[in-house]
């Protein structure tokens, strides 16, 4: 992958808020080249950029801020959005949150491949990691390492006889992203559920949109994945990595970690110069490769699982 790209077409489709629990339309749109990814509050009129400067709160789930406007849950679609190569797209919501769907990343998979991808004629350029750099807090940690790849090592372990401890490490690539990162859902504990209940959080949460862990097992019928509860983390990870608006090119090591962690990590990674620099990967005449990218306008196939959103 050489050029930038940005959608083919419009897509849109419509689900709740995990918090709110209201209805919200998504609508992605085709943007020209260097726009970045942009969420656009359709409802008050503000856009607010995708990039480590406007985390607003980083509680359960990562929001962007600007001039006092949010938008909630961008996670998810963002890591769908930077693994299959979307560099430029505006994002239109009418409302605080992105949908949940069905609490994972494959909803936004699919949609991707209804739109296609269209390569601008501006170069990628690309976030190497040089040194490390790692932050630390109790017993959780997160690491960005120089590697040939976007790769990530995640290890969680929680207090509960279900999740002691999980551990993945794999290439971040759009196939590895679709079939085994993708899917994993969102996760959360039943009385942290009931907690949030309480404080008018997490009303749009349901078995439907999230694997919700009670005191002896999951209540959802099954899990994707046996340890898709470290799959999420990832997902959630390479959501929070995106906020660095360039393909990353280096691997994050975390343990026990979070929106929070992910985000300290990045801005430490920007903050210490010697420890990364931009590249440009060597462009191939404009004609050739612009033709191969019209052949193929996702590396990734077509995923197995289907959808069903309104
Ligand atoms: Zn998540």
């Amino acid at each position: 992958m050489i050029y930038r790209r940005t959608l083919r077409r419009e897509v849109a489709c419509t689900g709740i808020g995990l918090h709110s629990g209201k209805p919200v339309r998504l609508r992605l749109l085709p943007a020209p080249a260097e726009h970045g990814i942009r969420f656009a509050r359709t409802d008050v009129g503000v856009e607010i950029p995708a990039t480590l400067a406007h985390i607003g709160g980083q509680d359960h789930a990562t929001t962007l801020t600007l001039g006092g406007v949010s938008i909630g849950t961008v996670e998810h679609l963002l890591a769908a959005l930077s693994v299959l190569g979307v560099d430029d797209v505006r994002v239109e919501v009418d409302g605080p949150e992105v949908p949940i769907l069905d609490g994972s990343a494959a909803p936004f998979v699919i949609l991707l491949h209804e739109a296609g991808l269209r390569p601008l004629a501006v170069p990628r350029v690309l976030l190497k990691v040089l040194e490390p750099v790692e932050v630390r807090h109790g017993g959780k940690a997160a690491r960005l390492v120089p590697a040939d790849h976007f790769e990530v090592s995640y290890s969680i372990g929680f207090d509960h006889p279900l999740l002691r401890h999980q551990a993945l490490a794999l290439r971040l690539t759009p196939r590895s992203f679709t079939d085994a990162i993708a899917p994993a859902r969102t996760f959360g504990f039943l009385r942290e559920v009931e907690m949030l209940r309480k404080s008018g959080l997490a009303l749009g949460g349901s078995l439907e949109n999230a694997v919700v862990i009670g005191e002896t097992g999951v209540l959802n019928n099954k899990l994707r994945f046996e340890d898709e509860f470290v799959r999420h983390k990832i997902l959630d990870a390479v959501g929070d990595l995106a906020l660095l608006a360039r393909p990353l090119v280096g691997r994050l090591e975390a343990t026990r970690a979070g929106h929070a962690l992910h985000a300290a990590v990045a801005r430490k990674l920007l903050a210490t110069p010697r420890a990364w620099e931009l590249v440009a990967p060597e462009l191939a005449p404009v004609v050739g490769a612009r033709a191969r990218d019209l052949e193929s306008p996702l590396e990734s196939p077509v995923p197995a699982y289907s959808l069903s959103t309104s």
